[in-house]
């Protein structure tokens, strides 16, 4: 029983959240519980093939089975998912629940996760494991966007959800400012395993907000298999590069 996500379930009843749908912000019926209109269901680029063999981001052809960045860098990570192409109208969204302080948009997004998720042909899950921040990120931002999206995401799933199984041992430049192999030079090496015994033969989910070239969820899937993993997958509410 995950009371927390209990307690926010009984608030929403005594105080229904506003009939605003999160991508485009027009009032009307709802799709609960992503909190989102019959339009944008419709219309959102969510992904679909042909799409990278392993990221999981859209390629430009039917005959590549991987795209060039995984043609490129061998993965520590087995496979990569995502709900949506990183468009405009997702970036929108995804701007608001990250940097301007609406957490609450947690809950839509992290059950709208869950429930594409719950339809990709992987191996059974042990635990879902958030892609953490540096502590200073942390205090100035106030929640971990991965992190609410992961526990939203294993109360649906029914999974445990290691929030402190990885930590950022460094700070590192914003990612979204650098070119593909100063993402991964920036990266690297920037995570690390708190307690190896939490994750040990354990089959993961990575979670994110964003796969962008990927560099970040390698890192943190390095370290996890590096403290012992059996397999890391990894799952994001979008993906690609914002055209
Ligand atoms: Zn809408
Ligand atoms: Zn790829």
């Amino acid at each position: 029983m995950n009371w927390r996500t209990l307690i926010e379930d009984v608030c929403d009843i005594i105080y229904p959240p506003a009939n605003t749908c999160i991508f485009c912000n027009q009032q009307g019926e709802l799709i609960v519980p992503y909190s989102m209109c019959e339009h944008c269901w419709d219309t959102l680029p969510f992904t679909k093939p042909p799409l990278c063999d392993i990221c999981g981001k859209p390629i430009d052809s039917d005959k590549l089975r991987i795209c060039h960045d995984c043609a490129e860098y061998s993965r520590s990570f087995v496979k990569a998912g995502a709900v949506l192409e990183y468009m405009p109208s997702v970036h929108e969204t995804i701007y608001r629940y990250k940097y301007k302080g609406h957490s609450e948009l947690a809950k839509p997004l992290g059950l709208l996760m869950a429930h594409v998720v719950s339809r990709v042909a992987w191996p059974d899950m042990d635990v879902l494991v958030p892609v953490p921040l540096y502590y200073e990120r942390l205090r100035q931002r106030g929640y971990n966007q991965s992190a609410l999206l992961a526990r939203y995401m294993g109360y649906e799933l029914n999974l445990p959800v290691l929030d402190k199984a990885l930590y950022r041992c460094r700070d590192t430049k914003a990612q979204a400012t650098l070119g593909r192999a100063e993402r991964r030079a920036n990266i690297a090496g920037a995570f690390d395993v708190k307690d190896a015994k939490d994750i040990k033969g354990k089959t993961i989910m990575l979670i994110d907000d964003i796969l962008t070239t990927g560099a970040t969820a390698d890192a943190c899937a390095q370290a996890l298999l590096v403290g012992g993993a059996n397999a890391v997958y990894v799952f994001t509410l979008a993906t690609g590069v914002l055209k």
